[in-house]
């Protein structure tokens, strides 16, 4: 289900609800299952819905809605809470500051639009007046290289990268130590993905991490992968300190439930969303409008 869907899904069990004489026990759970049915259509996990499902189950007070209180205006507030309680992991990012250099690693499975990412996030910091650089630690993917240089050279942001050097490791090291000695304060690493979650590409991970030291580690995820995001998030976890996620194509036909649970499986909050091919196609990620948006 998309998106745009979900909000009508969640609408039309509410109304249902609230055009029944009597709510009782069993229509609120009627109401309460379909709009359990519209969040997993959505990928959201089963658990947190689950959850959600018993949590707002003790906020509802039957008694309160019996007494002519605006039953839908109560259910409402209490799945809208619990969603922003879900996407908001109750700590901030590690926020980096302008002028200081911190390294911004990216990690992330292929085609989940890492490379893209990496140029939006330092095209976005640019405009703003830092001074980001890219370094392409991908050395798994036949021609990342080029569509690093490709991306970088179109918004001017320096890159490095090696057509010949076969070790992502060193690449890295050595990008992000130009880097700093070029005043850069944003110095962006690209790394590999593989297809599938596999050993040797966490191995490479924490090995890339253990040599550049990053900052911050931003966990690049595909909105459409469904069901798979929370295992996928939790399995970077492990293996980097994963301290920030980006949804990508959230723009089409995204379902924005795998948001959730990358959150969940991450403890680290979406700071930006991805919503199209092209370099500005990058938003800021706020909790509430995003939910606001979700319930329609
Ligand atoms: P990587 O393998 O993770 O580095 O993925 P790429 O950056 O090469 O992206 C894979 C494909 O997804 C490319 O065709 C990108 O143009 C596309 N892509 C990346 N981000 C977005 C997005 O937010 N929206 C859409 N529609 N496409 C995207």
């Amino acid at each position: 289900m998309v998106l745009a869907q979900l909000g009508g899904s969640i609408s039309r069990a509410l109304q249902q609800m609230s055009n029944a004489t009597v709510i009782d026990e069993k229509v609120l759970n009627e109401c309460l299952n379909e709009i359990t049915r519209a969040l997993l259509q959505s990928d959201v996990q089963f658990k947190l819905v689950r959850d959600m499902q018993t949590n707002i189950k003790k906020i509802v007070n039957l008694d309160d809605l019996a007494a002519g209180h605006n039953k839908r205006r109560i259910i409402q507030q209490a799945i809208f809470n619990e969603l922003c309680k879900i996407l908001d992991p109750g700590k901030p990012s590690f926020t980096p500051k302008k002028g200081k250099a911190s390294v911004i690693m990216f990690v992330g499975l292929q085609g989940s639009g890492k490379t893209t990412t990496c140029t939006k996030y330092a095209f976005y910091h640019q405009k703003k007046g830092w001074k980001p650089a890219l370094v392409c630690a991908d050395t798994f993917r036949a021609g990342a290289f080029d569509q690093l240089k490709q991306n970088a050279t179109k918004a001017k942001i320096p890159f490095y990268g090696s057509y010949m050097e076969s070790d992502p490791v060193r690449i890295a090291a050595e990008g992000v130590e130009r880097f700093k000695k070029e005043n850069c304060d944003l110095i962006i690493v690209d790394t590999s993905g593989r297809h599938k979650q596999e050993a040797s590409l966490f191995e490479e991970m924490r090995q890339v991490a253990e040599a550049t030291k990053p900052d911050l580690v931003i966990f690049v995820m595909d909105s459409s992968i469904g069901q798979a995001a929370f295992d996928q998030a939790q399995a970077f976890k492990q293996s980097v300190s994963v301290g920030a996620v980006i949804v990508t194509k959230m723009d089409g036909h995204a379902k924005g439930g795998g948001a959730l649970s990358a959150v969940a499986a991450t403890k680290s909050p979406v700071i930006f969303i991805g919503t199209g091919e092209h370099m500005d196609e990058f938003e800021v990620f706020d909790v509430k409008p995003f939910v606001s948006r979700l319930l329609g």
